[in-house]
């Protein structure tokens, strides 16, 4: 946090009163770099991830100079257009418009595919001043011309890393071909793959740069630990140490949905309030789920990665990864969901022998190893698992050892 304001960061007297109204005494160091410039119009290149107060660093500026003239509503017209991957974060980040917009009347509404489409439709007809969508639905929409995109003067392109994992880059380039040329665009992405770099250069004008909080320095936030365990007895500890009130707030990573059922299942008979959070939930279950684990009526949330995408509940206590992810990056990520806004937070990583080397890929990403906290040797008692366990990861402790290279010692 800064010793800025926002009003001295250029923002209206409605949008500060909000902003107040929320506890938010000092911009984020994302939006101290971003706001004076996006509300001169520029472009934006936005390298950060979600816990770095991204969604008011676009929100914002947007907010403000949509308010500014008065724009009257063309029926099936949208404004401003945000492009998000998951329906979880497209409704936060319309909770985000309607909390700092409350104050100056603009309207905004969320379209999303999995629900019915007629409600959708209907919001729509009167025309929005800012339209949050997921891609799918918004091109379906597009093509039954139930939406208009010639209006848009204000794009965002949020989580653009993701929108390639999950497939979408198609859809977001068709729907970008059908924007006006004349438009103020803004692109946010975790990290910088080159199909993401391409997109930006095709997409922005002439963008500033900004880089935020890399990932080393999010997850300096988090108190990362891990326990050597079985695969079998993972179950077991999980319930060990919900024996302790201190987690309070936790939410539990599996790599996959049926994962996520058995963990929640499990927690379920041991008396522990839960609830699990995946793509085979139908929207109004994952709403539900999210609700109940926000208002402190569910202590656990199991979720997989993709679900917990987006994620913005404050306060959490704990994550616990009870299977470690594929991709090292999907690390980073659960366990940003701990250490918000400047916040700090535990992480637990559970890792079995066939994870070990999952676990060497993430501490070679965050450059720091776990601290080991429990061990349950008979997991490791293979002399194969020992031997690598005696081998340091030169990334991670800088002690490359010399392959030894001299003559074959010849037998006595
Ligand atoms: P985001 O990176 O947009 O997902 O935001 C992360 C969290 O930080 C959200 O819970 C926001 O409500 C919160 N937040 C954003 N900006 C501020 C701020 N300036 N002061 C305090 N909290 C903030």
């Amino acid at each position: 946090m800064s010793h800025q304001t926002f009003s001295g960061l250029g923002l209206s007297e409605p949008l500060c009163r909000a902003l107040a109204a929320e506890n938010y005494t000092h911009p984020t160091p994302i939006q101290t770099q971003t706001i004076p410039r996006l509300l001169e119009g520029r472009d934006l290149l936005g390298i950060a991830q979600t816990g770095t107060g991204k969604t008011a660093a676009f929100a914002l500026p947007i907010l403000q100079k949509l308010g500014k003239p008065q724009h009257p509503v063309a029926a099936r017209w949208a404004h401003a257009l945000i492009l998000a991957p998951t329906r979880e974060l497209a409704i936060q980040i319309g909770d985000s418009f309607r909390t700092y917009g409350r104050h100056t009347g603009l309207r905004n509404t969320v379209i999303f595919g999995g629900v019915g489409q007629p409600q959708q439709v209907k919001a729509m007809a009167r025309g929005v001043d800012i339209l949050i969508a997921t891609p799918g639905r918004l091109l379906d929409l597009v093509q039954q011309k139930h939406v208009r995109l010639d209006a848009v003067k204000h794009f965002v392109l949020d989580e653009a890393d993701r929108m390639l994992d999950m497939g979408f880059i198609r859809d977001v380039r068709k729907i970008v071909a059908m924007l006006p040329k004349k438009r103020q665009s803004l692109l946010f992405s975790a990290t910088m793959p080159s199909d993401v770099a391409k997109l930006a250069a095709e997409m922005l004008r002439d963008p500033l740069r900004v880089e935020v909080a890399p990932q080393a320095v999010t997850v300096d936030l988090v108190d990362q630990r891990v326990h050597f365990v079985e695969t079998a007895q993972k179950r077991a500890l999980l319930t060990d140490l919900l024996r302790d009130p201190a987690l309070a707030r936790v939410i539990v990573f599996t790599r996959t949905k049926h994962h996520a059922n058995r963990v929640s299942e499990h927690l379920q008979r041991a008396g522990v309030s839960n609830d699990a959070l995946h793509g085979n939930k139908s929207q109004s279950a994952r709403q539900r789920a999210l609700e109940r684990f926000r208002s402190g009526h569910a202590r656990v949330l199991v979720a997989t990665d993709i679900a917990a995408r987006g994620i913005d509940v404050d306060g959490v206590s704990h994550v616990i990864n009870f299977e470690l992810p594929h991709e090292p990056e999907s690390y980073v990520h659960r366990i940003g969901r701990t250490a918000r806004a400047g916040n700090s937070g535990i992480a637990v990583a559970f890792c079995d022998a066939s994870e070990r080397p999952l676990l060497r890929d993430i501490e070679r990403l965050t450059r720091r190893p776990l601290t080991v906290v429990g061990t349950r040797p008979a997991a490791f008692d293979t002399p194969q698992a020992k031997a690598e366990a005696r081998r340091p990861d030169p990334s991670v402790y800088k002690r490359k050892r010399p392959r030894y290279r001299g003559k074959p010692r010849r037998a006595a």
